[in-house]
């Protein structure tokens, strides 16, 4: 509490009511430091540079459709390993995406674009018998 900024009509009247003084000069300090707080604040109007950009799927940002009659492109979601579709942390598509995804693969199955047949991850390992392009044996007689 400064006393200089204090007229001194009120610092008589503050011997009698200390109420006074502590009002007026609260105003005053008020008045005063709303003047500087504007020259110093920060401008609210510049855009937060470390705002993290919202995510959009490869699938939205480029309108590609996900159609069952388009294998090739169904078929990069597929894990040729275990033939299951990868989940939507390792495709990044959304979940409207991810669903549209999951259906037009079991279309493309029930009509015949993809397989549905998947080697089971024991038997991955297992050697060739024989070539499954030209599926034939010497004659041994
Ligand atoms: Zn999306």
């Amino acid at each position: 509490m400064n006393l200089f900024n204090i007229p001194r009509f009120l610092l008589k009247a503050s011997l009698k009511c200390p109420s006074l003084i502590s009002r007026h000069s609260i105003t005053a300090t008020r008045s005063i430091t709303s003047d500087k707080k504007d020259e110093d604040m920060f401008i609210s109007d510049i855009p937060n540079p470390f705002e993290a950009k919202p995510r959009v799927c490869i699938a939205c940002k480029y309108k590609i459709p996900l159609d069952y009659k388009n294998p090739r492109l169904l078929s990069q979601f597929i894990s040729s390993y275990t033939g299951f579709v990868y989940d939507k942390h390792i495709t990044g598509l959304c979940d409207a995406q991810q669903k549209r995804l999951i259906t037009a693969v079991k279309t493309a199955r029930m009509f015949g674009y993809l397989s549905w047949y998947l080697k089971p991850k024991k038997y991955l390992r297992d050697p060739k018998l024989f070539d499954p392009f030209a599926p034939s044996r010497p004659n041994p007689h």
